[in-house]
């Protein structure tokens, strides 16, 4: 790994940004080569519904990354008030469209939709964001899926770092179905073979759990909620959640502390967040790819 820099206390520094940079450079090599081969470019279609600030700078960014691979994009947006039925009727359109390789919906929807229906509607071919039933099944089963992204972008950061991972600990500290369920599934499938633990808001004596794990990763949103009280020396912790203060955005580590005992840490930002979207243009084209039998 020729990218490897350190942080003050020693610790590996996982930059999320330069291994999406790489994803990215690699996933536009392919197009580049393939594209007529396979007939035009993958597609990857956004729904942003209401004005959500967080969002918007979400779907930005997605698009920014898209175009940098050599994808097409198109970023369709509805109105705060608009209908279930004309958010449905939208949704259908794409996943019609042959020129369309992925659809995700950008979440959290305004609260009078129904956002899990909105999400059964697009097609598990085009679900890149990988959250469908019929995905998150296809994941639980082992079978081959579009893995949800931020999950995907964590073990692509262990993996390309050079975490040893079989048969080490590790703490998930959350339980959604974002993050930490499939991050979980993800850990202990075969061939990564992690013991994994699972944590929540109901664990009791959080710390001593993460002292146990080789890999520790929190997403919970709890701002600097894991110190080096938390973790074992030597382990490796992931940073995934997001909160927003006066000073910015803030994790859920706090790094400062925590870099001078792990062996190797994610910075917030410029961790996971990037490898998300890094994993989502990657998906866009393995969904591209399957469809056009590439
Ligand atoms: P959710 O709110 O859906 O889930 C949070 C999880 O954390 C829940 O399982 C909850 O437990 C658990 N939790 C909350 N408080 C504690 C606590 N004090 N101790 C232990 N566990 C706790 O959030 P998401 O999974 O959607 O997102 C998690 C974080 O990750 C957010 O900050 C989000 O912004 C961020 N995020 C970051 C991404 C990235 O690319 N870096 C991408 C997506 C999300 P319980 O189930 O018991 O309520």
């Amino acid at each position: 790994m020729s990218d490897a820099k350190r942080t003050a206390g020693g610790a590996l520094l996982l930059d999320g940004n330069a291994l999406r940079d790489q994803i990215i450079a690699e996933v536009g090599g392919y197009v580049q080569q393939h594209a007529s081969r396979l007939g035009g470019t993958p597609c990857l279609a956004t729904v942003l519904i209401g004005d959500d600030g967080p969002s918007q700078v979400y779907v930005r960014n997605k698009h920014k990354q898209a175009q940098l691979a050599g994808l097409a994009s198109r970023n369709e947006t509805l109105p705060a008030d608009v209908s279930q039925r004309d958010a449905e009727d939208l949704v259908r359109r794409l996943a019609n469209d042959d020129s369309v390789s992925g659809i995700i919906v950008q979440q959290p929807v305004p609260a009078h939709l129904d956002g899990e229906k909105l999400l059964t509607l697009v097609p598990v071919d085009k679900d890149v964001d990988g959250l469908t039933t019929a995905s998150m099944g296809r994941l639980m089963r082992g079978l081959d899926s579009l893995v949800p992204c931020t999950p995907l972008g964590v073990l692509r950061l262990l993996q390309h770092y050079g975490a040893s991972t079989a048969g080490k600990r590790a703490v998930v500290v959350g339980r959604s179905n974002l993050v930490g369920l499939p991050l979980a599934v993800l850990l202990a499938r075969k061939g990564v073979d992690s013991t994994v633990t699972i944590a929540h808001s109901r664990t009791d004596d959080l710390a001593a759990l993460c002292r146990d794990a080789d890999i520790l990763i929190s997403a919970t949103g709890q701002a600097r909620s894991i110190g080096r009280d938390h973790v074992k020396p030597g382990a490796w912790v992931i940073d995934v959640g997001i909160s927003r203060g006066e000073k910015g955005i803030v994790g859920d580590v706090v790094f400062d502390e925590v870099q001078a005992v792990a062996g190797a840490i994610t910075p917030m930002p410029g961790g996971t967040g990037p490898m998300t979207v890094a994993c989502l243009i990657e998906n866009t084209l393995t969904a591209w790819r399957r469809q056009r039998g590439g």
